[in-house]
């Protein structure tokens, strides 16, 4: 009897971790997401060369906050020289498998995942 009694405890507790886990998924596909992040992505600013963040567009280059100009476009992040770069467009890297390597020449695969920039625009 005694441990029945404990296993009850344990699938309660469970159950309970399993709640909590669930209405933390729908709390993220709620339509009013509650991280910032959630619609931002990391951009390369053409303009000044540096990585920054940014609200999501439908349309690429995305018109910069601040100056007006389209100079934002979608970056990716080679993790061997730890640098965001310019993203080549979808079409160029479906032509050119090679345009997915990092432009610096290092041979490594860009990638989307990387630390985000701290310039937030
Ligand atoms: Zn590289």
């Amino acid at each position: 009897m005694k441990i029945l009694h404990h296993r009850e405890i344990r699938y309660t507790v469970y159950s309970w971790v399993g709640l909590t886990g669930l209405l933390l998924a729908g709390c993220e596909s709620a339509p009013s997401p509650p991280k910032q992040e959630a619609n931002q992505m990391v951009y390369f600013d053409r303009g000044t060369k540096r990585a920054v963040v940014y609200n999501i567009a439908s349309e690429f280059p995305e018109i910069h906050p601040q100056t007006g100009k389209p100079t934002l476009v979608p970056a990716s992040y080679c993790p061997h020289c730890k640098q965001w770069n310019p993203s080549p467009p979808l079409e160029v890297r479906e032509r050119n498998p090679k345009a997915g390597l990092c432009p610096k020449g290092c041979g490594t695969t860009l990638t989307l995942d990387g630390p985000w920039p701290n310039v937030v625009l």
